[in-house]
């Protein structure tokens, strides 16, 4: 397949038909089957996906430690297939920060400035940027392994920052670190992706994570990119159930095609209810049609509604309310609610609710 065409920004690493087969014969295995994504400039981009499905590989590829089997990738159009890891404009932040325990935060951030033999003046001047621009001055004379595990992680974005890469990539930076650290983090990361303008390719397999922090998205599975977006994009039109299923919670529906008109579909529910819903990108007509509903395009009522059922379960979550029904179909649908100090979500366990739709809610996935 053609890369994505993108004619308003100018693409910093493209990868195109890119195939990686771990040995040989019958005990071969593709990490990565025909994979192509074009990164922007000043992107912040994430390869999303769980365990196994080749995120590392592809980001390995980028820098250089593995070569693809098949394909190519660009650096701002250049081939880069014959260039060494250290001969690429490209720096990595790995999980396991890799810092040198009897060398200070600032020996540290300085180091690879001083293995590319820059001036004693402007390494100093770099390291103290960098230490800023990480929150890290006051620290600059401990010891790495006198440092906390978000410190260290501060640290070792500096020193990746400090040559000023063109491209950094960050594999999985932050899964060492606690919940409430981690949040902080993700916003301090994307703070020093805008405030440096670096390329930033990010690999997680947290959903969350990748929701709040990219500009754009691909979601991988088994070594294939399943579809490329913003967050709105993945979230919000989900192309395929892996995407809607992998990414926050939703609910599908079995319906019928009753027709396309102008792009958009009119589906009949198994409640026999028609509605609209629009298509995702890349649909291919078929008389079936898999709909998904986000809980929180959905509300309860009490008389009418698209479909109905009998509430099931009612979990409570603080800012909102997760209510299970029952539909008369057989399958289960879930309706987000939020919640207010004054009332109740409205209903009790075992009460027949009607469900509707937002409009505009519903999406017809491609596969
Ligand atoms: P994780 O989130 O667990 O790191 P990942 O998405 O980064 O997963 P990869 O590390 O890219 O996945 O691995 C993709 C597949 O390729 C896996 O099945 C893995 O076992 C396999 N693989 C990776 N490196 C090699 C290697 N050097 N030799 C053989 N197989 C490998």
């Amino acid at each position: 397949p053609e890369p994505s065409p993108v004619p308003d920004a100018r693409i910093a690493v493209d990868c195109h038909g890119i195939v990686k087969q771990f040995g040989e014969g019958p005990r071969a295995l593709r990490a990565l089957d025909n994979v192509s994504v074009a990164i922007r400039e000043n992107e912040f981009f994430t390869l999303l996906g769980p365990s196994g499905c080749g995120k590392t590989t592809l980001l390995r590829m980028i820098a250089g430690f593995e070569y693809p089997t098949e394909g190519t990738i660009r650096l701002h159009g250049e081939d880069i297939a014959g260039l060494p890891p250290f001969k690429r404009p490209i720096n990595t932040v790995f999980q396991s920060y890799a810092l040198f325990p009897h060398l200070t935060v600032w020996e540290n951030v300085a180091f690879g400035l001083q293995m590319l033999g820059w001036a004693k003046g402007k390494i100093e001047a770099r390291v103290a940027e960098m230490l800023k621009l990480v929150h890290m001055e006051e620290l600059a004379q401990r010891r790495t392994d006198q440092i906390s595990g978000g410190q260290a992680q501060r640290v070792a974005l500096a020193r990746a920052l400090a040559p000023a890469p063109k491209v950094l990539l960050l594999d999985e930076p932050l899964s060492a670190l606690d919940y409430k650290l981690r949040k902080e983090m993700q916003i301090e990361l994307k703070r020093m992706q805008s405030e440096t303008g670096i390329t930033f390719i990010f690999v997680t397999h947290d959903q969350e994570e990748a929701l709040t922090m990219s500009d754009r998205i691909a979601v991988m599975s088994k070594g294939r990119v399943l579809q490329v977006g913003t967050p709105w994009d993945i979230y919000d039109k989900p192309a395929e159930r892996f995407v809607a299923d992998f990414i926050g919670e939703t609910n599908f529906l079995s319906a019928a095609m009753v027709g396309i008109e102008e792009g958009v579909a009119r589906v009949r529910l198994p409640s026999g209810i028609e509605i609209s819903a629009s298509l995702a990108e890349g649909y291919r007509p078929a008389g079936e049609a898999t709909v998904v509903v986000r809980p929180e395009h959905a509300r309860m009522v009490t008389t009418g509604g698209q479909l109905s059922g009998v509430v099931e379960n009612i979990v409570y979550f603080g800012t909102d309310t997760h209510i299970h029904v029952k539909l008369d179909q057989g399958s289960t649908f879930m309706v987000r609610q939020q919640n207010s100090r004054s009332k109740s979500c409205g209903a009790s366990v075992g009460d027949r609710v009607g469900i509707d739709i937002a409009p505009d809610a519903a999406q017809v996935l491609r596969d």
